[in-house]
C-alpha cells in the first residue's frame, strides 16, 4: 500500500471517529434534557433493543 492509500485511509477513520463522537455528544445532551430514549422526529419511544445495539442512536425504527 502507498502512502497516499494510507493517508486517505486515515482520513476516512477521522472522519468516522468525528461523526460518532458527534453522536455521542448529542446523546449525552438528550440525556441532560431527559430526552434520552424518545425519537428526535416523532418523540416517541426508541425501543430497548434499538438503544442496546446504538446507544446513541437518536431515531425510532420508523423515522431512521
Ligand atoms: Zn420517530
Amino acid at each position: 500500500m502507498d502512502s497516499l492509500q494510507v493517508q486517505a485511509m486515515n482520513q476516512a477513520q477521522d472522519a468516522r471517529r468525528t461523526t460518532e463522537l458527534t453522536r455521542i455528544a448529542a446523546a449525552c445532551e438528550r440525556l441532560e434534557c431527559g430526552e434520552y430514549g424518545f425519537c428526535a422526529k416523532c418523540g416517541s419511544d426508541i425501543t430497548p433493543a434499538r438503544l442496546q445495539n446504538d446507544s446513541a442512536v437518536s431515531f425510532c425504527l420508523a423515522c431512521a
